[in-house]
């Protein structure tokens, strides 16, 4: 008998993205598990979106230009160095189909993304790992010594996810000095807005001095559009080419595109966004203290709990039978934790009720 279809040598390597698991609750659940924020769109985006319903027997634009243009005004950063994708996913793989081979390295911290693994599998380069510090943050020293003549890409992110921590600017700054320029330092931002290290503008600066670094960020986090899937890169034109070139024309749907330039003119309701969760966030924070559980530093949207001796599955699962959702640590690349995003007020202390009764 035929052994069936065949794929190629590298399909074995791609891990499956853990997406969080799904449960049978009666009730409404408290989702946790994604970093998504609890705020619906801006009326005004989701008007957007609607305008854009009766064109759809149209393809949408290839070039993204109004969506490009908006973000060019707002950063400062010429259109031909902005690439948009169906979220920042898709310019992290595109970079990866861009620049990765068979003897290509991408450095990258751990635990951090669960997509960078792909990047390096799906490509047949090798990922070098390099474990956080205690504190749950980048060890940029030693990630500048993995750096050899096979690197293509580094990437930093920063606040971390899953750890939260942040690094202020101009560290950042003296690492991407400290490499040689035809290595690319994707600096994914996707919770920028949420650190008091920095305000986000300052990073943009780096982009002035260090012409080998990309900034990811994306619209799915605290601008609440993560079901239309966009983000962007700023960096080298060439590096946005790259990406056009390995993508299809139209990943980036009309929907997307209307709704991510629309919420662009909304920077007051996301100001006030950004206060809220750090209001959330220090709620949270100091409630996890009380309760003995120690977290890293966050600068995110989420926290990183450590359970200590107790047992991991018991917490997650336990929470989840209360109808509270959050992502265990082991299916992110530590065990004895979990990581829990802020939620509503009354979410959160849907958690801590949940979590009482547990512990
Ligand atoms: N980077 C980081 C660090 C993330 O946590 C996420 C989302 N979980 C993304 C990028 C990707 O976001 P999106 O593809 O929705 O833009």
């Amino acid at each position: 008998m035929s052994p069936g279809i065949e794929f190629n040598a590298h399909i074995a390597d791609i891990p499956i993205y853990p997406a969080a698991a799904t449960y049978e609750f009666e009730g409404e659940l408290v989702k946790l598990a994604s970093n998504e924020t609890p705020f619906a769109p801006h009326p005004q985006v989701l008007e957007a979106i609607e305008s854009g319903l009766r064109n759809l027997h149209r393809y949408p634009d290839p070039a993204k230009s109004a969506l490009r243009k908006r973000l060019s005004e707002r950063t400062g950063v010429p259109a031909g160095r902005i690439a948009v994708g169906n979220g920042s996913c898709e310019l992290l793989l595109a970079s990866a189909d861009a620049m990765l081979e068979p003897g290509a390295e991408v450095v990258y911290a751990w635990p951090s993304f669960s997509i960078y693994p792909h990047m390096a599998a799906m490509s047949g380069a090798r990922a070098v790992t390099v474990p956080l510090n205690e504190s749950g943050e980048h060890d940029l020293e030693a990630m500048a010594r993995e750096v050899t003549m096979a690197t293509r890409i580094v990437i930093v992110c920063n606040p971390n996810n899953p750890s939260a921590t942040a690094l202020p600017p101009d560290v950042i700054d003296a690492f991407v000095a400290g490499l040689p320029r035809r290595v690319a330092v994707i600096l994914d931002e996707a919770y920028v807005e949420f650190s008091t290290l920095q305000d986000p503008d300052d990073s943009l600066d780096l982009l002035e001095r260090h012409p080998n670094l990309v900034i990811l960020r994306t619209f799915s986090k605290v601008y609440g559009l993560c079901g239309l899937r966009v983000g962007y890169s700023l960096g080298d034109e060439r590096f946005r080419n790259a990406v056009d070139q390995v993508r299809q024309p139209f990943s980036v749907n009309a929907l997307a595109q209307l709704a991510a330039t629309e919420a662009l003119n909304h920077v007051d309701e996301i100001e006030r966004r950004i206060e809220q969760t750090v209001i959330e966030r220090v709620y949270v924070e100091s409630r996890l203290a009380e309760r003995g559980l120690d977290t890293t530093d966050s600068q995110a949207n989420f926290s990183w709990v450590s359970i200590g001796e107790r047992d991991e599955d018991e917490v997650v699962n336990g929470l989840a039978e209360r109808g509270v959702i959050v992502r265990a640590g082991k299916a992110l690349g530590e065990q004895g934790r979990f990581r829990v995003t802020y939620g509503t007020r009354a979410e959160n202390d849907r958690f801590f009720a949940a979590l009482d009764e547990l512990l």
